[in-house]
């Protein structure tokens, strides 16, 4: 299992389980921890987190092999707020601590855009040791310097929008600066993208399907993924990235499928409120 390291010291599972809108999600971390998965990404607005911990339980993997990502809700960024909802975190987890806590979103359109308290709060969590490294998700690169320059504290993980439509280069850049390790999200642009002749062309070339040529294509940019899916051949499918590799032609063929802004599919950061 390919595992790249963070500023924290600890290292992260290059290939994750996503969990967002999993339907019985203690079943399917049990299945993807029996499949060889040891990254498992949820947040506190999925609302899963106990899914989480039992699929962990059920799974009969040590607590300890598996990398526990979970999120700071946008609700709950002051303070008290922040530290209370940890804790239940940690609760419905079933577990003393994380292996990576992430503010979801900066909204820098409310809490009179101090999203750098947040990060204060966040430093706090990880200075308890209870939260083994800390991050951000969806920090546009103005965001991640105001952290930066505020605190000193550079986060270990940029969790963003990423997938061939929507490169999100500018943001991956600025990460790469810092040290930050990318992790992207929708990493199959939900399955939109599986259609496009390109990609086609070069799972026909590789003799992968077209979920598979896509995560490759993150793997070899250097990027964490989170693939979510409900069926075990797919969750197969998309952990069994080790067997063929994209040349340099089929990985710039893909990385030229990059429509910018108008490839994004979820909300802009500057204006999202949660
Ligand atoms: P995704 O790109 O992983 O696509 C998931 C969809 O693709 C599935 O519902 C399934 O229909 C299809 N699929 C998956 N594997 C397939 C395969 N091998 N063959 C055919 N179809 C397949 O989209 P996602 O769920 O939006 O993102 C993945 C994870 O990223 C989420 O579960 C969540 O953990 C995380 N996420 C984070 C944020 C954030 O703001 N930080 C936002 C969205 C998602």
């Amino acid at each position: 299992m390919s595992t790249l390291p963070l500023n924290s010291g600890t290292s992260i599972p290059q290939i994750g389980y996503g969990t967002y809108a999993t339907e019985d999600t203690a079943t399917m971390v049990a299945e993807a921890l029996g499949l060889g998965y040891r990254h498992l990404d949820t947040a506190q607005m999925y609302g899963n987190e106990a899914g989480v911990g039992e699929g962990v339980r059920r799974s009969g993997v040590d607590r300890s092999e598996v990398f526990i990502t979970t999120k700071l809700d946008n609700d709950v960024h002051r303070h008290d707020d922040a530290l209370e909802s940890f804790d239940r975190s940690l609760r419905a987890l079933g577990t003393d601590y994380v292996d990576l806590f992430l503010i979801h979103w900066p909204l820098p359109t409310r809490y009179g855009g101090d999203f750098v308290s947040t990060w204060r709060t966040m430093l706090e969590i990880a200075e308890s040791g209870r939260a083994k490294a800390v991050g951000v998700s969806n920090f546009e690169p103005e965001h991640v310097e105001a952290l930066v320059r505020e605190t000193g504290v550079v986060p270990a993980v940029n969790q963003i929008e990423v997938h061939p439509y929507f490169a999100n280069d500018a943001v991956r850049s600025c990460c790469r600066e810092h040290g930050i390790v990318v992790e992207a999200w929708s990493p199959l642009g939900r399955g939109d993208e599986f259609d496009d002749p390109t990609v086609r062309e070069v799972a026909d070339q590789l003799d992968a399907s077209p979920a598979q040529v896509i995560l490759r294509w993150h793997l070899q940019r250097g990027d964490v993924i989170i693939p979510k899916s409900s069926t075990r051949e797919r969750m197969r499918e998309n952990f069994d990235l080790h067997s063929f590799q994209l040349s340099d032609e089929q990985m710039s063929s893909i990385t030229a499928l990059d429509r910018g802004a108008d490839g994004r599919r979820g909300a802009h950061p500057d204006t999202f409120t949660g």
